[in-house]
């Protein structure tokens, strides 16, 4: 795993890293644990919830690793 993993095909918010990049979840509205797990193409590190592992996110995500 790597922090530094690039993650494509995000939403606005997920590429800020305001959103879960596994389901979507508000993080400005809903206060729930997030782990980096990534960047977006902007270079933002992009978070998930807590209990999805990277890797999931990963794939969910659409599986853009470089
Ligand atoms: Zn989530």
């Amino acid at each position: 795993m790597s922090c530094d993993t690039l993650i494509a095909e995000l939403s606005a918010p997920q590429a800020d890293g305001l959103a879960c990049v596994v389901c979507g979840t508000d993080y400005l509205r809903a206060r729930v644990p997030h782990l980096p797990v990534g960047r977006a193409m902007t270079g933002s590190q992009v978070f998930a919830c807590v209990g999805f592992r990277p890797n999931d996110a990963q794939r969910v995500a659409g599986g853009a690793l470089r």
